[in-house]
């Protein structure tokens, strides 16, 4: 793009900096940023309400703009987004990750495309909505979550959240770094860790300890061999890439010397379900192998062995609607291009569920994710500015 910068392109610059300077992990508390959004939208007359988790530390947070009563407050458009943002090791960037960094046209910072770049944008153009509040016929709420990035956890208490501030919208858009490509269906995400209690021994003697290794080798057999029966039952037209469910082992600890039988044994491992596929269908299977074939063989010889299985977190999948008057939105405001699919998560499942049309559009690159040096473009910033100028102008009745 050659067009001059967006009016809002500085003021959506200084809230990303401010934002980036938050180190807002997931699982930390997250009160900082919460209240630093709370403090620029009050600043503007617009008012929040707080979602507390059981901690008391971590917040989700949601905003209205516009109509309080009449038919049109029944109704709502939804712009979400997520706090939190995965880990930086400082060592892996040129710069301080927690400091925002521009140059060449590039904002370098952790959570500056995934997805604080959005969060400003929103944050940039909420000023605009208030001023026009009064012609809006239906509001905009703006919704930020917590934790998205290890389970969406903040999102799967939004049903309720919402119900109980009396927010009805009817439309989420998701703004997650797609490079402004409508995306209207993903996996689901079932993240799981198995733990093998077997029992110690000197290597020398293997009949009087039990390899919790060997038990993991032979889980994790099955788990591969469950995967490739998934690939061998792809989904007819599918749209996603692989067409069928994975399954993967990630991590897997255990042992202390090679001359000790090893008493522990622990492993990381996945499921992505194809939309219209059960996850605990696969994971009942798996947890039918560990007792009727693992459990046994290692409780011949002590029966203190124990398998246990920790389900993290489950999130389920996005289904691509037909009809979506989500994507009929996008497309009038954005892009007649057709509605993708993605094969990792977002906190969209869960607005799904709630009862709203779902979709994930947002600017910068997928690329640039969970990378040292991740980066959004001052262009990318401009193009989301734009889409929600766009929407101002639909909501309050100035669009064509
Ligand atoms: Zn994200």
């Amino acid at each position: 793009m050659n067009a001059a910068p967006h009016p809002l392109r500085e003021r959506a610059i200084t809230i990303l900096a401010d934002l980036v300077g938050f180190p807002s992990v997931s699982l930390q508390p997250n009160d900082g940023i919460v209240s630093y959004i709370e403090g620029w939208l009050g600043d503007h007359g617009i008012s929040c309400w707080r979602d507390a988790h059981e901690d008391g530390e971590r917040f989700n947070l949601l905003a209205r703009i516009g109509p309080q009563e009449g038919p049109g407050a029944e109704s709502g458009i939804l712009l979400s987004g997520h706090l939190d943002v995965v880990p930086a090791d400082a060592a892996g960037w040129e710069d301080d990750p927690w400091r925002l960094r521009r140059e060449g046209g590039r904002l370098y910072g952790r959570g500056a495309v995934d997805m604080k770049g959005f969060l400003a944008m929103a944050l940039a153009q909420a000023p605009e909505f208030q001023a026009h509040a009064g012609s809006l016929t239906e509001p905009l709420y703006l919704a930020f979550t917590f934790d998205e990035e290890i389970g969406c956890f903040g999102a799967e208490r939004m049903p309720e959240f919402l119900a109980s501030c009396g927010a009805k919208p009817r439309i989420a858009i998701i703004g997650e770094p797609t490079e402004m490509a409508p995306i209207s269906g993903h996996k689901g995400g079932m993240e799981l860790v198995t733990h093998i209690r077997g029992a110690a021994g000197h290597a020398s003697k293997p009949a009087e300890g039990v390899n919790a290794i060997f038990a993991a080798a032979r889980l994790i057999t099955f788990i591969e061999q469950l995967a490739h029966e998934c690939a061998g039952a792809p989904h007819d037209g599918s749209p996603f890439d692989p067409p069928h469910s994975t399954l993967s082992v990630g991590t897997i600890r255990g042992g202390e010397a090679r001359n000790i039988i090893p008493d522990s044994c622990s492993l990381d491992w996945e499921i992505r379900a194809h939309p219209g596929e059960d996850p605990h269908l696969l994971r009942r299977k798996v947890e039918d192998f560990v007792a009727t074939d693992i459990l046994p063989a290692l409780r011949a010889t002590h029966p203190d062995c124990e398998v246990v299985t920790e389900m993290l977190c489950d999130v389920p999948p996005l289904e691509a609607r037909e009809i979506s008057s989500a994507a009929d939105l996008v497309a009038r405001l954005w892009t007649n291009q057709a509605p993708g699919v993605v094969s990792f998560g977002t906190d969209g499942s869960y607005f799904q569920a709630a009862g709203l049309d779902t979709i994930v559009i947002g600017p910068g690159g997928m690329a640039q994710m969970h990378q040292p040096d991740e980066y959004i473009t001052e262009d990318a910033i401009d193009e989301g500015l734009q889409f929600l100028g766009r929407l101002l102008d639909e909501m309050s009745g100035r669009a064509g």
